[in-house]
């Protein structure tokens, strides 16, 4: 849907022409650019060059040459660190106009991007931090005469490939790590929401990364970033997005054997026992549910609750959630924006309409919402939901909080893992075993306890099963991007292998 009325806040607002970084050089596009509808508003804000095979292969050959001849690799960990300090000094003084990015392409609240801005400047500091920690192990217990080093060496060039979902903050969980570890990058934000990777490439150039290190490509998946997964030169790709194109990436790679970290979808359970401080959760849930509008791989999309507590707890649920303020993303009141795509909104609303067809009900929402901006869709709530029916089990990656119920313990851990994805989950319980049980038997990367989407810099992020392979952040960040090399020294005269001596 288009803008009925230019909001208020663009009257002024005039679309801004975005262009690629290649060996240190902004460079156009061939052909036409990619426009950005901003979805929450209807107008278009920002023009990409739609980048090609052939602008792939320039940025890798870029990266290559700056890996194997550039000072980047060799440099201490001292001189990269003082580098994204900076960056992330640049980043927090450009943070509002990052987040203006990120809102108006993706349709979150300001207030969220906001928050997503100081989120990323404070994983540079932490990864500028690990760059002047990174070290190997040595051994002097392999005999006298003998000395073993294992050495931690960049792995190379890497394809960075993120989604539309959080872009600064997504691409804030790669790039510095990579840095800090002396690799050199090519960067692939998703054709949805690449302003504010664009711009991160002026911070960094200011900040002191020399030409070659972070190329920033333009353009959509299977043009550009396909090339990303399969060229030779290229040693490993970290990508954030679906599981069906993580699936693709990982076949790609397989046929040069890249290294391949993968972060992609989640069906996160949020297990609720009647002794749960239930304000709390509720408050909770309503933000699991809602948070970036739902478009998000840690969206708590599926209350498990116990059946004697499922009643009052779903009508407190919607309740809270009836009053959720949908609206003008730039708007600072707004807690939930707009929806990335028409398409996007469509697949939603199918969900809920299959869902309703295999036996749940619509317990709040459903629908889309007219507001007279972008597109929006209202809080929905599916209660009645069982754990074979697709929505229980797919990505919906909307406002839509299915709801389900348990009797037992081992019932709720059986339906939590009933599914194959394994990102994340919560606990709602004041009982300790209950809340230890739980966390060590749900198969995801990340179990809260009477909490939901906490996060940290320090703390590692990822998935089991269909949800990824590897960890993000944390402090063996780093290390993902290196490789071991082991110098095996010998000293002295030796006994002898085959001719005697
Ligand atoms: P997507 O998989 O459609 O796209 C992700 C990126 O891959 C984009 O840059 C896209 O252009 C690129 N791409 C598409 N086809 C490609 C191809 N053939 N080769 C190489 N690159 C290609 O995902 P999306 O719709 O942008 O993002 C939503 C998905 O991301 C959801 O499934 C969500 O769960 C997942 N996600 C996961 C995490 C996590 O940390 N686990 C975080 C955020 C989002």
């Amino acid at each position: 849907m288009t803008a009925h009325v230019k909001p208020k806040a663009l009257e002024n607002f005039k679309a801004r022409d975005f262009r690629m970084l290649i060996d240190g050089v902004w460079t156009e596009g061939a052909g036409p650019a990619l426009e950005r509808v901003a979805p929450g508003h209807g107008i278009v804000v920002s023009r990409y060059p739609a980048g090609t095979k052939a602008d792939a292969e320039r940025a890798i050959a870029a990266a290559r040459k700056a890996f194997d001849h550039g000072p980047w690799p060799t440099m201490t960990g001292a001189e990269r660190s003082n580098i994204l300090l900076k960056a992330a000094d640049l980043i927090a003084a450009r943070a509002d106009e990052l987040a203006f990015l990120d809102c108006i392409e993706s349709g979150k609240p300001i207030s969220q991007a906001k928050g997503e801005l100081g989120g990323a400047a404070d994983i540079w500091r932490y990864a500028a931090a690990l760059a002047r920690d990174l070290h190997g192990e040595s051994y002097n217990t392999l005999g006298e005469g003998t000395l073993g080093v294992v050495l931690r060496e960049a792995i190379g060039v890497v394809s960075i490939i993120t989604p539309w979902n959080f872009p600064f903050l997504i691409v804030s969980q790669k790039l510095p790590f990579a840095l800090a570890a002396g690799c050199t990058t090519v960067v692939k934000p998703s054709e949805l929401t690449s302003g504010s990777t664009l711009v991160l490439g002026e911070i960094l150039i200011e900040a002191g990364v020399p030409a070659g290190v972070v190329n920033i490509l333009t353009g959509t998946g299977p043009e550009v970033g396909a090339p990303m997964t399969t060229h030779p030169d290229v040693d490993m790709i970290s990508f954030t997005g679906s599981t069906g194109v993580g699936r693709l990436t990982m076949a790609n790679a397989a046929q040069t054997l890249k290294k391949v970290s993968l972060e992609l979808g989640g069906k996160n359970p949020q297990i609720v026992f009647p002794d749960a401080n239930l304000d709390e959760f509720i408050d909770a849930a309503v933000f699991g549910a809602y948070f970036n509008a739902g478009e998000c791989c840690n969206a708590g999309s599926r209350l498990i609750l116990h059946k004697s507590i499922a009643a009052e707890v779903t009508a407190r649920i919607a309740d809270l959630a009836s009053k959720v303020k949908v609206g003008d993303p730039l708007d600072p009141t707004t807690q939930l924006g707009a929806i990335i795509t028409p398409q996007h909104l469509e697949k939603i609303g199918t969900f809920v309409i299959d869902a309703a067809k295999a036996g749940a009900s619509v317990a709040l929402g459903g629908e889309a919402l007219d507001l007279g901006l972008g597109q929006f869709m209202a809080p929905t709530i599916l209660s009645g939901v069982l754990p074979d029916m697709a929505v229980a089990r797919e990505e919906v990656f909307g406002p839509v909080l299915s709801v389900l119920t348990f009797e037992t313990t081992e019932e709720a851990i059986r339906i939590a893992n009933a599914i194959d994805y394994g990102l994340s989950a919560s606990v709602w319980s004041r009982d300790f075993d209950t809340c230890l049980t739980i966390g060590r038997k749900v198969r995801a990367g990340t179990v809260w306890m009477n909490t939901f989407m906490d996060g940290a810099s320090e703390l590692p992020f990822g998935g089991y099963r269909q949800s990824g392979l590897g960890r993000e952040l944390g402090r063996h960040a780093v290390e993902d991007y290196t490789e071991t090399k082991t110098l095996n020294m010998h000293m002295g005269a030796r006994t002898g292998w085959w001719m005697p001596r």
